[in-house]
């Protein structure tokens, strides 16, 4: 079933087929109505592909029953916000438009792979090979030969750079995605006034790499657990777990 399906509890769900490693971006471009044209000089082809991004569920939620969650582009847009308040300590040491674009291209590729979650068994390599391939499909097939090819080559350069995670700017975008998901957890749980315990993505916390964003996201759990505090419940704590397995 297509990741982008109307929502229920089962929509997005890989099928066996999806999570075999014979998978290419023709697996969904052939099921589409409309293909987007390739090799074009216009761009409207790879903005129509876009669209995918705004009807595309992030998974996470899914299993929680919240169906009509968030969308990529939804998360791409937030984090892209957040990039440009930067704790002053990192300030001066950011590009930060830079790391804007960053935040709005890094999910890009989920238009055709989807939101592939730990939970779906696919391992990382495979993940990142579908990846590739689709940002080959959308920065050369369908930007090509847009302006000479050189948009595309900048939003592949960029993915890469995101990717690779070797930059200070990488490593901030990395943070944001973590912090952004943290912050969409209380905003959750907060909305559905403590009836869903969403506290497993707390984990996500012990992975965040700058000294700077941890501030942001002790600040988030700390708001999550005076929440839980007030309705006189103790929510799950991923983190906790995490801590004590290692
Ligand atoms: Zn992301």
């Amino acid at each position: 079933m297509e990741t982008n399906d109307p929502p229920s509890t089962k929509s997005g769900v890989l099928t066996p087929s999806q999570a075999q490693s014979d998978w290419s971006p023709e697996t969904v471009l052939s099921k589409l109505d409309h293909r987007p044209q390739t090799n074009s000089t216009s761009p409207v082809s790879f903005f129509h592909a876009l669209e995918r991004l705004k009807t595309t569920k992030r998974e996470g939620w899914r299993r929680f029953n919240i169906v009509h969650g968030e969308s990529i582009a939804d998360h791409m847009y937030r984090m892209s916000i957040m990039t440009m308040v930067p704790p002053p300590s990192l300030a001066t040491r950011l590009n930060i438009p830079h790391c804007t674009r960053m935040a709005l291209i890094h999910d890009m590729a989920e238009s055709l792979v989807g939101d592939i979650t730990p939970m779906d068994g696919i391992p990382k390599t495979e993940k990142s090979r579908r990846e590739e391939l689709t940002m080959d499909y959308l920065c050369k097939s369908l930007l090509g030969n847009v302006q000479g090819g050189l948009p595309g080559e900048e939003i592949r350069k960029v993915w890469r750079e995101y990717e690779d995670s070797e930059t200070l700017e990488s490593k901030y975008v990395h943070d944001i995605d973590k912090l952004e998901l943290m912050l969409q957890m209380v905003d959750y749980e907060r909305s559905y006034g403590g009836r869903v315990d969403i506290g497993e993505f707390t984990y996500v916390s012990t992975r965040i790499e700058l000294p700077e964003m941890r501030e942001w996201a002790d600040q988030i759990l700390a708001e999550r657990n005076a929440f839980w505090a007030s309705i006189g419940q103790t929510p799950s704590d991923g983190a906790k777990e995490y801590y004590g397995k290692t």
